[in-house]
């Protein structure tokens, strides 16, 4: 059967390489000659122990890190890290900073604030409407972290370079760009990924912590939330959300063996975006929202001259083939969501349509 499929500029869930759906096709019915697919094998057989040590290879290499971190695979989202890192790394004798570029960045704050945590916002954004990456950040040396959004996935706008904080173990929230470029791990403490952004579906979220940062929960922390007890349990104190683990596993390959790593994928994907920002740029009909030196490479976010005209674009470009074009709900606009499965091809083809419709209604 021919597949109808469309150019896929979804925020997450998100595009994935259709080389991989492909091969989840192929084995779902009969994964390995086990007579079963993997949704239906037991997570303590052999098949899927397979696939988690598989996947978390592949994470320690792409990360270029050895067993001084945990690769941990997790459910809640990105969204329940935000309460589980207050809750195992600070104790209430340690504060924290945190820099606010948008609302996942707010969201974090919340639920440390909330657990009645000393933390402190020591730089924001908010003051342009979260439209850049602020540059000096005044972090305290005693800190147990300081946490920031590494692309902020509603505002489109990305840290180009990390913050500078000595001993200060730096904890990102990289849902919406990990794995699109390379970068030292060393300066981390934790970082987390909800996977339906960047790495598969949705139902796992990628969590490293580094082991020294395992022993810091109170006792009286429950079971299911402690990093140590997945720690102990290679993710599987309980069930793990196996087929998203599985997709997970595929992508990472797909990464590694097709694309030919972190270094590959980052050209690929600064061409994407380069593509889409010089069209903006010499465009006076499309503006871009974010700070041209804060520019995400994953989420281009732009304005057309109207809102009348905006959703006539979305609305063509879907006729066109072109889908998930518009804004997060609480910005409007409009919004090309380049995550690393979304091929080269499908950015040129959405520039032409984007000339075209310039064309047409300036
Ligand atoms: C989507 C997103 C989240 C929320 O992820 P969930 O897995 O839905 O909890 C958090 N942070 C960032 C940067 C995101 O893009």
């Amino acid at each position: 059967m021919k597949h109808h499929r469309i150019r896929n500029f979804n925020a997450g869930p998100a595009a994935l390489p259709l080389s991989v759906l492909e091969e989840i096709q192929k084995s779902f019915i009969d994964y390995k000659g086990s007579g079963m697919s993997i949704t239906e094998v037991s997570h303590r057989s052999k098949w899927f122990d397979d696939v988690i040590n598989d996947a978390t290879a592949r994470v320690k290499r792409l990360l270029k890190i050895d067993d001084n971190y945990h690769v941990l695979f997790l459910q809640g989202g990105a969204s329940l890290q935000f309460c589980m890192i207050p809750m195992n790394l600070l104790g209430d004798d340690r504060r924290a900073d945190y820099v606010n570029t948008g609302t996942w960045s707010t969201k974090a704050i919340n639920e440390a604030k909330i657990q009645g945590k000393n933390i402190q916002v020591v730089a924001s954004s908010e003051d342009k409407n979260f439209t850049y990456i602020p540059k000096e950040i005044s972090y305290n040396k005693d800190a147990a972290y300081l946490h920031f959004t590494s692309n902020n996935t509603i505002k489109g706008t990305q840290w180009a370079s990390f913050p500078e904080t000595d001993k200060v173990p730096l904890i990102a929230d990289m849902s919406s760009d990990i794995f699109c470029r390379p970068f030292d791990m060393s300066r981390f403490g934790l970082i987390y990924a909800g996977a339906q952004k960047n790495m598969g579906p949705a139902g796992v979220c990628l969590v490293v912590i580094r082991d020294d940062l395992l022993k810091t929960a109170p006792d009286n922390l429950p079971t299911m939330l402690k990093y140590a007890t997945f720690a102990a349990k290679n993710s599987m104190f309980n069930t793990p959300p196996c087929f998203a683990i599985y997709t997970v596993q595929l992508v990472l390959k797909w990464v590694e063996e097709t694309i030919g790593g972190l270094e590959a994928m980052h050209k690929i994907n600064q061409q994407k975006a380069d593509l889409i920002y010089g069209l903006i740029d010499a465009s006076n009909f499309y503006k871009g929202t974010s700070a041209v030196d804060s520019r995400s490479i994953m989420n281009v976010t732009f304005r057309l001259p109207s809102q009348d005209l905006e959703q006539a674009f979305i609305a063509k470009a879907l006729e066109n083939g072109f889908g998930g074009l518009k804004g997060h709900r609480s910005v409007g606009g409009c919004r090309a969501s380049i995550y690393n499965p979304t091929p080269l091809e499908a950015v040129q083809e959405l520039i032409d349509f984007m000339k075209e419709f310039e064309k047409k209604n300036s």
